[in-house]
């Protein structure tokens, strides 16, 4: 029998890599550590393993990080 899927809403984190100024705060405090800072100063995201908590974003002083509904396909058993 095939698995039903309906669309849900997850919320993931947002880069705005031009407000990003580089200062790796939101690297040390994502609790899940999918945050790291590429060879060229910029913060870059494994977006799949965000929980979407927002903890990033309360920490960065320069707004850069915004939290996003997408949508998402989830298998129903
Ligand atoms: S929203 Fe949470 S899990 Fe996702 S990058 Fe920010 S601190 Fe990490
Ligand atoms: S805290 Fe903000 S400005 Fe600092 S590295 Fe992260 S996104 Fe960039």
């Amino acid at each position: 029998m095939a698995s039903a899927q309906r669309t849900a809403q997850k919320k993931k984190v947002h880069i705005k890599q031009e407000w990003c100024k580089g200062c790796g705060i939101c690297v040390a405090f994502c609790p899940k550590g999918v945050l790291t800072m590429s060879p060229r100063g910029k913060v870059e995201l494994d977006a799949p393993k965000c929980s979407g908590c927002g903890i990033c974003g309360m920490f960065c002083p320069d707004f850069a990080l915004v939290l996003q509904e997408e949508d998402v396909q989830e298998c129903l058993k």
